[in-house]
């Protein structure tokens, strides 16, 4: 079965067309980040208007780079939420439009179920059952899964997502919006133990985090310092240090809560390479493995839609001819 897949829920438009049997043909993403970089945060109204421009230029290009036509296309997915009710729309009309044009089934995926499958794109997929990190600028919650749709919440973030944290730091230090992958980059060059910032949480018996303290713990020092680039770099890398042994620890406690092996970790905080290599060192003295998607698909994409949306519609999934869009849903409400 070959599906088209289409994300629109915040900005980035992506487009992919990914085969059952042959797995990802083509994929295609246009980013906003420049266009909203000038407000220094994502403005709705102009996601939306940049979605109705690109979303279609993008799905002629992806058919083309696969060599096919709309006639090979066997179902479409989109993201039907969470995200922004206006961007969602554009991905949910040209969506149903289509399936209704080329008589195919359509079906709306769940954004971070959509993160949560990315792994599946890479060379080495985890099988079910397994624990999940989905870490991203909006998110940061562990679940207990157990096989598609059948997600266990353990634990999530009470205030900052840790994207969230990571691109607020960033921009306190001037590094610009989304500035967490900069961030990250600019912590290779900081010297340990010249900051150290709170791990909030750490050690209570739960698996729910705490980010927001964190940002202010590194704005104070911020103020402090001499606003060096050796500042930038040091205060990057004891924050990162300070997110990643969070995020690790909590990790931590929920493989041994419920007993599981594997860990998937997706969405756009699992770029990290700091947080890779120390999950990495988690799993393997525990007998483990982590699972990560290429890092192409960590943050927002057309491909992790398209699989996602491949695997519903192999389910005989699909919905009826209305357009359906949702700012928030809970993903345990998935089956
Ligand atoms: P959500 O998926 O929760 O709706 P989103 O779609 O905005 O939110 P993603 O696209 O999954 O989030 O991820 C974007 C986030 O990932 C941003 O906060 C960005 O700063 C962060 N990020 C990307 N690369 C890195 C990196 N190397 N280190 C840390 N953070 C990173
Ligand atoms: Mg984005
Ligand atoms: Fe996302």
């Amino acid at each position: 079965m070959r599906v088209l897949g289409i994300e629109t829920s915040c900005d980035e438009t992506g487009v992919a067309l990914y085969d059952s049997e042959r797995g990802l043909l083509a994929d295609a993403l246009y980013s906003q980040v420049a266009m909203h970089a000038e407000y220094g945060g994502v403005v709705p109204e102009l996601a939306s208007r940049d979605h109705v421009r690109k979303l279609v230029p993008l799905i002629r290009e992806v058919l083309a780079k696969a060599n096919l036509t709309s006639k090979d296309v066997d179902g479409i997915a989109y993201t039907e939420g969470p995200g922004l009710i206006g961007a969602l729309l554009v991905g949910a009309s040209v969506a149903r439009s289509l399936a209704f044009a080329w008589n195919v089934p359509a079906v709306g995926v769940h954004h971070m179920e959509g993160h949560l499958l990315a792994p599946m794109l890479a060379d080495d997929k985890p099988d079910y059952p397994y624990v999940a990190l989905l870490v991203s600028g909006g998110h940061t919650q562990l679940f207990d899964v157990q096989g598609l749709g059948q997600y266990q919440l353990l634990g999530e973030s009470l205030d900052d997502a840790a994207g969230e944290a990571f691109d607020k730091t960033a921009k306190l230090m001037g590094l610009g919006y989304p500035g967490g992958a900069v961030l990250a980059k600019k912590a290779e060059a900081g010297r340990a133990g010249v900051y150290t910032f709170p791990r909030p949480m750490i050690d209570r018996p739960n698996c729910d985090f705490s980010f927001s303290g964190l940002k202010t713990a590194a704005l104070l020092a911020w103020q402090d310092s001499d606003r060096s680039e050796q500042a930038i770099a040091d205060i990057a890398h004891a924050f990162q240090l300070a997110v990643v042994e969070t995020l690790v620890k909590k990790c931590q406690r929920a493989l041994k809560q419920t007993g599981r092996k594997r860990l998937v970790i997706a969405g756009g905080v699992s770029a990290n390479l700091e947080l890779r290599t120390q999950l990495d060192i988690m799993l393997k003295k525990r007998s483990g493995k982590a699972y990560f998607p290429p890092l192409k698909y960590c943050t927002d994409n057309g491909a992790m839609i398209a699989y996602a949306g491949c695997q519903r519609l192999l389910r005989g999934e699909q919905m009826d001819l209305g357009i359906s869009a949702r700012a928030r849903w809970p993903m345990v409400e998935l089956q």
